[in-house]
């Protein structure tokens, strides 16, 4: 039976993606992550008790822990989705961005280059390292274009200046050591599982909650869409048959400005759960201070992943959205269990204030 190993699998993307291998493939998961404050044990409760899952708590900078895993485990790839995430959260607290997505990438290179030199045959041969990037790192586009993997990079966040050097880290590894990686910088993703502080849920959640919606600065900026369960099989497709040392971009040929997205899902929630009492929860949206250097409009070329790999979204951002709201309205325990927490989805990413002061 063959084992992968993905990284940061207790977060949004990496719980999907942990729930996807385990019910498409006869794979052995082993779920590495650190449970920070985007970290959560409830995402995966339906395999709590899976054979085929072995969570293990730990930070991927831990290179002690990380190549014991591989000498047990012996895994044929390593998914890395372990980061920190959320762009506010790095405007009020980078340091903690370059700890974990430029200097635990780095050490997780380090212990997976070790491992690797020590392989031998097929192997060797059929190992893979595949991290998981954004398209936050080509910077902000004008009214035209989109992102191809040619772009040239252009961070203007803490958190995508992190995740650029963590992507060079990556490269340089195949590059320099033969190491045989696979990037994929993916759009915004949207999906069950999501911490409430990203845009959807936090939407979804303040319009059922009667809540003004907050929405930054004149609410045209523009990004692309993905379900997340379209991410999970682009994931699987480029790992499986994706040609080495190469990137990918995926997205969901879902533009919209943030104000139509938070509009849509106004309108969705009034259609299938009215309130009588608010009325149109679209009277909710409250325009507030932009987030600084926000980028205008992000939009990804997927041509090489859908002609190559013959990879395409099954979701439009309208079903993908539908699901995503009954979902969240199906589990306001998982809701519940996530507020209950530090945060309580208040705004962040002013610069004025740290979010990791109090966690430590
Ligand atoms: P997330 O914040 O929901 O989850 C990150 C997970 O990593 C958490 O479970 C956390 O506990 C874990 N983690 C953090 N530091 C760690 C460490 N040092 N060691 C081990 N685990 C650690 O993030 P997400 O939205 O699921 O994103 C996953 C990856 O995909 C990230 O690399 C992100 O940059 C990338 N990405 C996200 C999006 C998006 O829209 N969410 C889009 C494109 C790319």
């Amino acid at each position: 039976m063959t084992a992968i190993l993905v990284t940061g699998g207790a977060g949004f993307i990496g719980a999907n993606f942990v729930l996807h291998a385990i019910e498409r493939s006869e794979n052995t998961v082993v779920n590495l992550d650190a449970l920070t404050y985007a970290g959560n044990l409830d995402n995966l409760r339906a395999i709590q008790s899976h054979p085929r899952h072995i969570f293990v708590h730990g930070n991927i900078s831990d290179s002690c822990l990380v190549e014991r895993l591989l000498i047990q485990y012996h895994p044929s790839a390593i998914i890395n989705f372990a980061a920190e995430s959320h762009v506010d959260r790095s405007i009020d607290g980078p340091g903690q961005f370059i700890k974990t997505n430029v200097v635990g990438t780095y050490e997780l290179l380090e212990s997976v280059r070790r491992y690797w030199l020590g392989l031998g045959g097929v192997a060797k041969k059929q190992f893979r390292f595949l991290h998981a990037s954004t398209d936050e790192v080509y910077g902000s586009l004008g009214e035209t274009g989109r992102f191809t993997e040619i772009t040239p990079y252009a961070p203007n966040s803490p958190y995508a200046a992190s995740k650029a050097a963590s992507d060079f880290f990556v490269r340089a590894y195949h590059r320099t050591y033969g190491i045989p990686v696979l990037t994929i910088n993916c759009s915004n993703n949207y999906g069950p599982f999501q911490f409430p502080e990203k845009l959807v849920p936090l939407t979804i959640l303040k319009a059922l909650r009667g809540e003004p919606i907050p929405v930054y600065g004149d609410g045209n900026n523009i990004r692309d869409w993905l379900f997340v369960e379209d991410h999970c099989s682009a994931i699987t497709l480029v790992m499986e048959r994706g040609r080495i040392g190469e990137s990918y971009n995926v997205g969901g040929d879902s533009e919209c400005k943030n104000i139509d997205v938070v509009g849509t899902i106004c309108r969705i929630l009034d259609e299938i759960t009215p309130d009588l009492k608010v009325g149109s929860r679209e009277k909710l949206i409250t325009f507030v201070t932009d987030r600084p250097g926000h980028d205008q409009r992000y939009a990804i070329d997927t041509t090489k992943i859908c002609s190559e790999l013959g990879w395409c979204p099954r979701e439009t951002f309208d079903s993908g959205l539908r699901k995503t709201i009954v979902w969240y309205l199906e589990n306001q325990w998982w809701v519940d269990r996530v507020l209950s927490g530090s945060y309580k989805l208040e705004r962040l990413g002013l610069g004025n204030n740290s979010c990791y002061d109090s966690a430590g």
